[in-house]
This record gives structure tokens, C-alpha cells and sequence, in this order.
């Protein structure tokens, strides 16, 4: 299994490099240069497993055995998967009126990022203490990121967190969930502006080769390919619970449409690749008034709007669905020129019109929707009604979807829920709704607090670069196993 980038100009990568990775170094984004397809046979085969074991399974098939030992490699996500609140790390609501609402937000930070982030991390841990090896993550959040990826690398001895949120822009939970971890490993900054101005000074950074190779900076976003992967899970698992396989032995494979809330696109490119690899899925990429992804689909207009809008969905007021790049990649037949081509003119001038081919292709795999800030209210309002369950804003916007469009007679259908509404009181609140706080959630009120703002308009590339290399020397004069990854 090999790895190259969208943009055409590297290939041959293995898993390892990629994982310690962030964008590629013609400015791409990694995906494997082939995918494995999965047979009906196989995936019958698979209907009674664990969402622990599909996660096993699908990491198996892009993760070589001479680099990781299966056994190994078992080990280290049932390891990072047995922290969850529910067995199994997932569950299935199954509400009235056919709504089945996968949730994936049961781990410590209350959102779906914690399941691939957690796999993550540890699968950098477990080549850090192999090779006696340190890495710098540098993080970018629209809120939910930060949290995970700062629960999943706490205490870990090889890797130091850097994570910038947008300041006023996230919710009191999403702060306290970045704020309150006070190990010397984790360096959480606060800056003016949206997720998506974050990005832009720390794309600069990850361009700066000599940074990245001194420090072993990588990326945990989204840009990072063992994200992507994990999250195929998802929709195998969402495929194999719901799609009614077990009903139809030996016929045609029934079809499922997942509908997925959707911000940075990772999750939505995970469905995508599980339909390339056979799984039959229609998908659903459903947004706020944050809508680029739902008008490229729609008619080939992937163009950011002049400011981003912010909605009771913070995690996914995003303009920059950055993941789409992959997206284009494997449906216009892996042309990392025309992907280089569109990308380049896209940073340029952030607007771009998808080719006449490829723009059908992408309508046809995904269909997509955008919901606005009264559509979300009222879609979590009629749930409680119907169902006296609670959905976070992001899942109400797939759930929206659900309460507009009838199914196809014959199909099934699943929306992800990708945050607790507990994370998300004020929308909660605008709903006229109220929410029980679990206990963890009121205990973050009182833990001591530790961050640092970075000022708007001075530049803040600057600083943060700054305290990346400081990070470094604290840590060679620790003299804690050093090298850069
Ligand atoms: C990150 C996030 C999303 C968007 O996921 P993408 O994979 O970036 O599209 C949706 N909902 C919530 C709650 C999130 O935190």
C-alpha cells in the first residue's frame, strides 16, 4: 500500500510517512494510490462486528502488516477505542418516522473527532516509542479538533501539541475542553478571526520544509490521511447495521444513504472512498449557510463566499471544505493535474467553476443541502416532539434533511450525529430546549485554566513560530529522547 498526493508530483509513500505528515510537499493532500474493494462476500461476513472490529478490519487494509504486526496493530486501536462512555464506542438510536441516528460523540470530548483522533494519536505514539522519536502537532479548530486532539495526546511522552482556536468563536464547553489540560506537553493559543483565517498562517508554516524537518511539525486536521481512515468505519458500520443486508442473502447489495453534517469535508471523503471501494452508499453532504460544498455539488460553483457566516453549527462555519481536494482527486480518475490545476487557482483566487465532468461525477456520487440557523431549531425542536431526543445543531442539520426528503422506496437511511448537545447549550437554548449537563461537562466549570492569546494584525506567524522552536530546546534540554520524526 502505497500513498501519493492530489497533486500529482509525489508518490510512493508509506503509511508511516504519511502519518507523520500534514499537507504533501507539492501542497496535496495524501490518499493511497490504489484502493482495495470490498466484496459482498466479505462484507456479509462482517455484519455481527463491533465497531471496534470494523475499525480493526478497515485499518488492516491500508496499514502494511511488515509495518505494523496485525497483532500490534489490533492492540493499539482496541486500546484507543476502550475509552468510551457506551460499549462498542458508538451507538444506534432508532427514533419514529425511520430516523436512525448513528452517535458518534460518545468519547471524552463529546464529538465525533475523538474516534479517529484517539486511533491517531496512539498509532503516532506507537512508532514515537518504537524509534525513540518526538513530533510537534500543530492544530488548527473551528472548536472540536483542538479538544481531541488534546485529549488524545495528553501525557503522551513524545509528541507536544500546539493548538490556536478562534477566539468567541466556539462554544464555553469547546474552550474548557482545550483549556483545562495543564501538561507541559500541550500549548493551546487563542487568536482573532475564523478557523479558516487560522489555516492560512499555518499553511505557511507547514510550507516552511526546514520548520517542519527541524521540528517534526505534523498535522492533526483532517489534512492527516489516518483520520480519513478511521473514519471509513463510519460508513461501514453505518452500511452493515442499517442498510438491511442481513435480508437479502445472496441478491443484490441494498443500497444506504448516509447523511453526514459536514464542515472540513473529512468525514463526507470517507464515505466517498468506502462507495469507491464497493459499498454501495448514496451520501449526503448536508451544511449551514456556510454552503460551498452544497453549491459545487448542485452546479459546479466551488467558490468561497466573502466572509464566513456564523452559525449555531460552529464546528462546521467553514469556507474552505478543505478535504474536497481528495474528493476531486478520486472522481476525476486520479488526474493529480487537473486536481493541481483547480487547487492552485482555487488558493489564488478562491473561486473556482469544477469542469463539466468532473462536476457530474461529484453530483452523482453526492447529493447535498443547506440548512439555515431557523431550520436548525426547528428541526431540533420537531425531534424532541417526536421523539424526546436532542440533537446537537451540526446533527440537526443532517436530520433536517431527513424530515424534507422522502426515501426511495426499498433504501435506508442514516444520519450521523457528530456532537453531544451538550457541547452546544446556546443553540440548545434557542431552541427552547434544555439540556441535562452530564457530570464531566459541569466539573470543566471548575478546573483551573491555562492559554495565550495571540494578537490579530501583528502577524502572529511570527510568534507561534516562535514558541514552536522554544518548544524544541525546552525539550533537548530536558534531555528527553529526542530527534524529529
Ligand atoms: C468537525 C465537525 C463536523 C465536520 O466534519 P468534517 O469531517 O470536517 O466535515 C461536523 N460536526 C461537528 C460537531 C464537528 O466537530
Amino acid at each position: 500500500m502505497r500513498y501519493c498526493s492530489t497533486r500529482g508530483e509525489v508518490q510512493g509513500w508509506g503509511f508511516r510517512e504519511v502519518l507523520f505528515s500534514g499537507y504533501a510537499p507539492d501542497g496535496g493532500m495524501f490518499m493511497p494510490e490504489t484502493l482495495p474493494t470490498i466484496t459482498p462476500d466479505t462484507l456479509r461476513s462482517w455484519t455481527s462486528l463491533s465497531y471496534p472490529r470494523l475499525v480493526q478490519e478497515v485499518c488492516a487494509l491500508f496499514i502494511p502488516d511488515d509495518l505494523i504486526p496485525r497483532h500490534d496493530l489490533d492492540a493499539v486501536l482496541s486500546g484507543a477505542l476502550s475509552q468510551f462512555s457506551v460499549p462498542g464506542a458508538v451507538r444506534l438510536a432508532r427514533l419514529g418516522g425511520g430516523l436512525s441516528v448513528l452517535e458518534l460523540f460518545h468519547g471524552e470530548t463529546l464529538a465525533f473527532k475523538d474516534l479517529a483522533m484517539t486511533c491517531t494519536t496512539r498509532l503516532l505514539d506507537y512508532f514515537l516509542q518504537r524509534e525513540s522519536r518526538r513530533a510537534t502537532v500543530l492544530v488548527g479548530t473551528s472548536g472540536d479538533t483542538g479538544g481531541s486532539a488534546i485529549r488524545g495526546a495528553r501525557g503522551l511522552r513524545g509528541v507536544d501539541v500546539v493548538v490556536v482556536f478562534p477566539r468567541g468563536r466556539i462554544t464555553a464547553v469547546q474552550e474548557k475542553h482545550m483549556t483545562t489540560s495543564l501538561e507541559d506537553n500541550i500549548h493551546v493559543f487563542a487568536a482573532d478571526g475564523s478557523s479558516d483565517d487560522i489555516d492560512v498562517p499555518l499553511r505557511c508554516l507547514f510550507a516552511d520544509r526546514e520548520l517542519v524537518k527541524e521540528h517534526g511539525l505534523m498535522s492533526l486536521n483532517s489534512v492527516n490521511w489516518c483520520r480519513i481512515l478511521v473514519q471509513l468505519a463510519h460508513f461501514l458500520y453505518a452500511y452493515l447495521q442499517l442498510s438491511g443486508l442481513e435480508r437479502t442473502p445472496g441478491g443484490a447489495l441494498p443500497r444506504l444513504e448516509v447523511v453526514v453534517p459536514t464542515g472540513g469535508a473529512g468525514n463526507i471523503t470517507a464515505g466517498c472512498i468506502m462507495k469507491e471501494m464497493g459499498v454501495p452508499l448514496r451520501l449526503v453532504a448536508m451544511v449551514n449557510a456556510n454552503d460551498i460544498v452544497h453549491r459545487a455539488v448542485q452546479s459546479g460553483d466551488f467558490s468561497m463566499a466573502t466572509q464566513v457566516k456564523q452559525t449555531l453549527a460552529s464546528a462546521i462555519d467553514i469556507q474552505d471544505p478543505y478535504n474536497m481536494e481528495r474528493v476531486f482527486w478520486l472522481l476525476s480518475g486520479r488526474d493529480g493535474l487537473q486536481v493541481k490545476g483547480l487547487m492552485e487557482e482555487f488558493q489564488r483566487s478562491h473561486k473556482i467553476t469544477l469542469p463539466d465532468a468532473l462536476h457530474r461525477k461529484v453530483s452523482s456520487v453526492m447529493c447535498a443541502g443547506s440548512v439555515t440557523d431557523e431550520g436548525i431549531v426547528g428541526t431540533m425542536r420537531r425531534c424532541w416532539e417526536e421523539n424526546h431526543y436532542l440533537l446537537c445543531p451540526h446533527t440537526a442539520v443532517a436530520v433536517w434533511h431527513h424530515y424534507h426528503t422522502p426515501l426511495s422506496p426499498g433504501e435506508n437511511r442514516c444520519c450521523i450525529a457528530t456532537a453531544s448537545p451538550a457541547k452546544f447549550q446556546d443553540a440548545v437554548q434557542k431552541a427552547g430546549l434544555t439540556v441535562d449537563l452530564p457530570e464531566e461537562v459541569r466539573a470543566l466549570e471548575k478546573l483551573p485554566t491555562r492559554f495565550q492569546n495571540l494578537e490579530w494584525g501583528e502577524d502572529w506567524e511570527r510568534p507561534l513560530r516562535e514558541r514552536i522552536v522554544s518548544i524544541t530546546s525546552v525539550r533537548q534540554r530536558g534531555a528527553l529522547f529526542y530527534s524529529p520524526v
